[in-house]
């Protein structure tokens, strides 16, 4: 409690900069060619209204308001576990452990975290939220499990650290989709959890506590806002939970992490007599509202099966090669209509096109082919931008994914000038920008319509860059 009055006290300075800063009652942007639900146009002039939606989209006009090159809807990333940025190029050594992988990873993060406060998860989720805008991200999918004090106490406020990610999102304009995760189990057998994941624990009726503070502090950020549910697996979640969590989000979004490693599969198929995907199926009502994370393990009856059911794959391509995951069968999930979700989850690098050409390119590595995801009417770049909005805007519970009336303002806008772009049109432009270029080439970003990333750069960006520079240093070689 003594920590709620500044905490709420922080929203409200927040909101009102962000409400006289980052939003207008109405802004106009005119781009010079933009992406619209039906294809390319020129001259385009949208006009956004004080609750961030798009009011009005028109070709063949004069420029007015913002001017911008090339003008794109902004897609969510949709899977972040936003501490775990802090220890990106950390664990490029051996370990003592000559078979290296995914397991010893896990053990130097659990060390890591050890060492992290309130204030440090909300400067480093500041930092991750800032470069996923400048990235040209509009949204953060946050899959937050760290809740507890080292030593797994509870804070006095339940949702202490769920209230910093929202804190983040206040000071950053991005749009959050909070996912509070559940996680009671070090496995499928019902075991206590370990040494390093007793800051994650709770009981479904401790979580749902923590679940319901997190809902009253979310009602500080602006309204494009989401609060959904995470079970973290089924390796740390009891079946019979999985219900209880599908009532807890209401019309939320859920998440969970599905099919990750080798490992994960031998333990659910020993223990429940099933792979994780047909285990999953079987347990719980799959459909549009679920995104499962990762799901690389898969076969193909698996994927025909998943992708049916409506849930979005949230896929996580640099986190994926930087864990030796594998690769995800992205031909035949897009093949079988599946919905495609992208995120950067331990956030070793947070780049948006570097996700795409690494899930693009994966597919040519495995297959030996060219331009896998490339349809007869779309190109590689244009099918897998749309693919990532739509899924990203199912999978964050945002009504944006594209440029048109009624949709929510996550825009992207891209620099014409670019030498990159130089005598590109139409679908060129989406493939030079993604395969050719980088995230350099974004100019502006807006969240719901607030303008948070100008020239290339987050408004609030020295600020935060300097915050997180210090916690870096003061976390030192916690490794
Ligand atoms: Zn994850």
């Amino acid at each position: 409690m003594i920590l709620l009055l500044p905490i709420l006290v922080y929203f409200f300075i927040c909101l009102h900069i962000l409400m006289s800063q980052g939003r207008s009652p109405m802004a106009v942007i005119s781009a010079r060619t933009a992406l619209l639900e039906g294809g390319w146009a020129h001259d385009v002039r949208v006009e956004i209204d004080a609750s961030g939606k798009i009011v009005s989209v028109l070709s063949d006009q004069n420029p007015e308001g913002h001017k911008t090159g090339i003008l794109l809807p902004a897609p969510a990333n949709v899977h972040s576990h936003a501490f775990q940025r802090a220890m990106a190029g950390l664990t490029e050594r051996k370990g003592p452990d000559p078979s290296d992988s995914f397991w010893t990873w896990r053990q130097l993060m659990f060390r890591f975290l050890d060492r992290l406060t309130p204030d440090h998860v909300e400067g480093i989720a500041a930092f991750v939220q800032m470069e996923m805008l400048e990235a040209g991200y509009a949204a953060n999918v946050e899959f937050h499990y760290l809740h507890h004090q080292p030593g797994g106490s509870a804070y006095d406020k339940l949702s202490e650290m769920s209230d910093r990610i929202v804190a983040a999102a206040a000071h950053t304009g991005i749009g959050l989709t909070l996912l509070p995760v559940h996680y009671e189990y070090g496995g499928c057998d019902g075991r206590p959890l370990g040494q390093g994941q007793i800051r994650f624990g709770n009981d479904f009726e401790r979580f749902a506590k923590l679940h319901d503070q997190a809902r009253q502090t979310m009602q500080y950020l602006p309204s494009d806002s989401r609060l959904g549910v995470a079970p973290h697996s089924l390796r740390a979640v009891a079946a019979r939970d999985l219900k209880s969590a599908s009532d807890l989000a209401g019309d939320g979004p859920l998440h969970m992490h599905l099919s990750e490693q080798q490992a994960e599969v031998d333990e659910v198929l020993a223990f429940h007599g099933a792979r994780p995907i047909s285990f999953f199926l079987d347990q719980c009502d799959a459909g549009p509202q679920w995104c499962l994370i990762h799901c690389i393990q898969m076969n193909s009856a698996e994927s025909d099966q998943l992708a049916r059911s409506g849930a979005v794959a949230g896929i996580c391509p640099v986190t994926e090669a930087s864990l030796g995951d594998g690769i995800f069968g992205a031909t035949a999930w897009l093949g079988a209509g599946g919905a495609l979700a992208i995120g950067s989850d331990s956030n070793i690098r947070i780049s948006l096109t570097e996700e795409l050409r690494a899930l693009e390119y994966s597919q040519r590595l495995r297959d030996h082919s060219r331009a896998s995801l490339a349809t007869h009417d779309r190109s590689t770049g244009r099918r897998l931008f749309e693919a990532v909005n739509k899924g990203g805007a199912q999978a964050s519970g945002r009504n944006s994914a594209c440029i048109s009336e009624g949709r929510l303002a996550d825009l992207v806008a891209i620099d014409d000038g670019h030498v990159d772009l130089a005598g590109r049109t139409g679908d060129a432009l989406l493939d030079s920008y993604i395969f050719a270029g980088d995230d350099s080439l974004v100019t502006d970003v807006w969240s719901a319509g607030r303008h948070m990333v100008r020239q290339g750069q987050h408004i609030a960006h020295d600020a935060i860059v300097s915050r997180y520079r210090s916690i870096m240093h003061e976390l030192g070689d916690a490794l």
